[in-house]
């Protein structure tokens, strides 16, 4: 039975620091797999499109990732789940879209951030398992924001127009509809 962390707030240093890289024995032991499975209870519990690591208080270079018909995103396609493990992105390209994103580690605030459009993702899958793949469109953006976490970053330090700040509530009434508009084309053109 997997055990649901508590989540840390923007404040606490974890979330600042740079998450250890771990090998690949490390990561077979049975705690490291227990932990992966607390990791992904967690994220589920809190309705979460991804949660890393250090969220839960352990800087270690690992997050997972899912998005099924969720209800704090339902614009968001959805992604089977996935754990990366010492994940590395690289751009394709300089395309960029705009994303309003959210964090759980950021309570009741959402702002605009410009995210890279296509990206190279390589890492490890939680069994060791090599994984290269190029991900794109809003799934890019959601991979993007859980591997700035494994890097000490959060959504706030990549919002460029502080005017974009809002509360959950305030983004239902003033921003979703335009923001939806502008997602759809996104998800139309990329296709995830
Ligand atoms: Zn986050």
């Amino acid at each position: 039975m997997a055990t649901i962390h508590k989540i840390a707030s923007v404040g606490h240093p974890v979330l600042r620091q740079v998450a250890r890289r771990i090998t690949a024995e490390k990561l077979k032991s049975p705690s490291m797999q227990v932990f992966i499975d607390d990791l992904i209870a967690t994220m589920r519990d809190a309705n979460g499109a991804g949660l890393a690591a250090n969220q839960i208080y352990k800087p270690i270079a690992i997050c997972a990732i899912e998005v099924h018909d969720n209800p704090r995103y339902p614009y968001k396609p959805n992604i089977p789940l996935t754990v990366l493990v010492n994940p590395v992105l690289s751009p394709i390209g300089d395309a960029t879209f705009d994303n309003y994103e959210g964090c759980l580690s950021v309570p009741n605030l959402r702002g605009v951030v410009p995210r890279f459009a296509e990206i190279q993702v390589s890492a490890m899958d939680r069994h060791g398992n090599s994984i290269e793949e190029i991900v794109r469109g809003v799934k890019a953006g959601t991979y993007q924001h859980e591997v700035d976490h494994l890097n000490g970053t959060l959504f706030l330090d990549r919002v460029t127009n502080s005017h974009t700040l809002t509360t959950w509530t305030e983004f239902e009434r003033h921003h979703k509809e335009g923001f939806v508009k502008q997602i759809t084309a996104t998800v139309n053109q990329y296709g995830e």
